[in-house]
């Protein structure tokens, strides 16, 4: 064990405590320097996607106490791009049989029941819950 001085791809440099043989240090220090980036620059880059889904579904604030929130919103990104990937496997079988329109439509309806959801606890209670089983969830809610 040693502690390594590590100047990472975004600039910062961090002091790392770096375990296993001096040839597996060497090749990490050689990544962190190339493609690497910093702790705060890492959490800021986790922000940033998180937001870039928010943005992109439209999604409003969460409620709940700062720590949920702070939680429910990773949670939230996560399952959002779940949901769009298994929804990218439903837009292929829709192609298959000529009903993009159709699909498109539904898609942006379940997609807005689910990203409706504005308790920090919605998505606390979801996570890791399958993509499918969510919007299936949302399919009953509209079916009413
Ligand atoms: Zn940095």
């Amino acid at each position: 064990m040693a502690k390594y001085d590590i100047t990472f791809s975004c600039g910062h440099t961090e002091t790392r405590q770096l375990v296993g043989k001096e040839t597996q240090r060497h090749s990490y220090i050689a990544w962190a320097e190339r493609a690497g980036r910093c702790s705060a620059c890492a959490k800021l880059d986790k922000m940033a996607a998180i937001e870039a889904v928010e943005v992109e579904h439209d999604l409003p604030a969460l409620t709940g106490s700062d720590k949920q929130v702070a939680w429910a919103r990773t949670i939230r990104a996560e399952i959002m791009g779940e949901v769009m990937e298994y929804l990218t496997t439903l837009r292929v079988k829709a192609e298959a049989q000529d009903k993009v329109a159709e699909y498109e439509e539904r898609a942006a309806v379940l997609l807005q029941v689910i990203g409706a959801n504005t308790a920090a606890r919605y998505w606390i209670d979801n996570k890791g819950r399958p993509a499918r089983e969510l919007l299936l969830s949302a399919h009953k809610v509209t079916a009413q």
